[in-house]
C-alpha cells in the first residue's frame, strides 16, 4: 500500500525528446512546488510546457465528448517514452499581454473605449464620434507620429561604412549584405555607381540611397528585366522594423538597431498620440480644470476614478450615467486588484519584464 502511494505521488518522465531535450528522464513530486531553473535555451519550457503540460492537456481533451473534441486543436502526443501519474494542468504563463505600442492599460482593460464614449458625449467642442478620440483610429491619431507618441530617428553612421563602395560592402545593416535580395534591388536600380565610395557621393546620390521614398523600378535579373520597388535605406528600415516593438525583432536586428536608434516624444502631440481636434475636446473635472482625454488617461487609475465620480464634474450627467457606471466598475476593479497606481495610457508591454523563454 505504501509502495503504491509513493508511486502515485510522483510524476515519472522517461526519455523526453521534445525540441532540444535529449532523452531526459526525471521524477517530480506531486503536491509540491517544483521550480525549474537554468539558462535561457536549456529546455525548461520544452519540459514543463511542451511535454508535461501538453500531454496533460491532451489527456484532458480526450475525456471530453467526441463532438466537443472536434472543436479543439488536435495535438500529437509529445515525443517522450513515458509519462506517468500526470494530473490535469492549468498553465499560467507570463507571456506579455499585447506587446505592441498600440496596446495600453486602457485598451487591454476595455476602459479606453468607455472613456472615449464619455468624452464624445460630454466633451466640448464636440467630436463627431468616439473613434475621433482614439490614437488607433485615423480620425483621432496624430499624423506626425502615426499615433505612437514617439518619433524615432536613425543614426546614419551605423548603417553605412562610408569608406567603402556598395560592392565592397558599404551597407552594414543586417539583410543588406552584398548579393542579398535587398542589395540586389539597390545595385540593380541603376541609381548608383557600385564602385564609388559612399564618401564621394553627391548630395543627390546620398539622398537616393538613404531617403528616397518608395518608387517603381526595373531591375535586371540574369538576362531579364523585372519590375521591383526601390526605397531608401531609412524609410525601408523604418517601415520594416521601427513600426514594431524592438523586443519582438530577431536578436541580430535588435542589436543592429539599438545603438543607432534614438526615440523622442513627438513634438506635434507632446507624446499624447492624438491630433489637435481630439486634444481640444475637454470635460470639466469639477475642480477648476477642463481635462482632455489624454490628460485623463495620464492620471493614475485611482485619481481618474476620483474625477469621474466627483459630483458637479462634467462627468456627473444623467444622460450618460450608464456609461459612467460601467467605467467606474472597470476602474474600481483595477484599483481592487492593486493596479490603481497605473495610468490608462501606460503601454501594456511595459507591465511585465518577464517572458516565457527557454
Ligand atoms: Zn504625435
Amino acid at each position: 500500500m505504501a509502495q503504491e502511494k509513493q508511486e502515485t505521488d510522483t510524476i515519472h518522465v522517461r526519455g523526453a525528446r521534445v525540441n532540444n531535450l535529449q532523452n531526459i528522464s526525471l521524477d517530480l513530486p506531486k503536491k509540491k512546488i517544483t521550480v525549474f531553473t537554468g539558462v535561457s535555451g536549456s529546455g525548461k519550457s520544452s519540459l514543463v510546457f511542451d511535454t508535461l503540460a501538453a500531454e496533460s492537456q491532451r489527456l484532458l481533451n480526450e475525456t471530453l465528448p467526441t463532438f466537443v473534441q472536434t472543436f479543439l486543436p488536435r495535438q500529437p502526443p509529445p515525443d517522450v517514452d513515458a509519462l506517468e501519474n500526470l494530473s490535469a494542468a492549468i498553465i499560467v504563463d507570463q507571456s506579455r499581454i499585447g506587446g505592441n505600442s498600440r496596446s495600453t492599460v486602457g485598451t487591454v482593460s476595455d476602459t479606453a473605449a468607455l472613456l472615449r464614449l464619455l468624452f464624445s458625449r460630454l466633451g466640448k467642442p464636440a467630436v463627431p464620434r468616439p473613434s475621433a478620440l482614439s490614437f488607433n483610429d485615423p480620425l483621432g491619431l496624430c499624423k506626425a507620429c502615426d499615433g505612437i507618441g514617439v518619433v524615432s530617428s536613425l543614426d546614419v553612421k551605423g548603417l553605412l561604412d562610408e569608406s567603402k563602395s556598395l560592392e565592397e560592402g558599404a551597407l552594414l545593416f543586417p539583410g543588406f549584405a552584398v548579393d542579398s535580395w535587398f542589395y540586389n534591388i539597390i545595385s540593380g536600380s541603376g541609381f548608383f555607381d557600385l564602385k564609388k565610395k559612399i564618401a564621394d557621393y553627391s548630395a543627390d546620390e546620398r539622398h537616393k540611397l538613404l531617403h528616397e521614398p518608395e518608387c517603381k523600378i526595373k531591375i535586371k535579373v540574369g538576362s531579364k528585366m523585372m519590375g521591383s520597388t526601390y526605397e531608401g535605406l531609412i524609410p525601408k528600415i523604418r517601415r520594416l522594423y521601427l513600426s514594431k516593438n524592438l523586443d519582438d525583432l530577431q536578436a541580430n536586428l535588435r542589436n543592429a538597431l539599438e545603438p543607432i536608434l534614438t526615440r523622442e516624444p513627438c513634438a506635434e502631440c507632446g507624446g499624447t498620440r492624438l491630433n489637435a481636434a481630439a486634444l481640444a475636446c475637454r470635460v470639466d473635472d469639477g475642480a477648476g480644470h477642463a481635462l482632455n482625454i489624454a490628460e485623463a488617461s495620464a492620471l493614475a487609475v485611482d485619481e481618474l476614478l476620483g474625477v469621474i465620480t466627483r459630483e458637479k464634474s462634467g462627468f456627473d450627467n444623467a444622460a450618460t450615467a450608464p456609461v459612467r457606471q460601467a467605467l467606474v466598475r472597470r476602474l474600481q476593479s483595477l484599483v481592487d486588484i492593486g493596479l490603481g497606481y497605473l495610468s490608462l495610457d501606460r503601454e501594456s508591454s511595459t507591465l511585465s519584464g518577464a517572458s516565457r523563454s527557454g
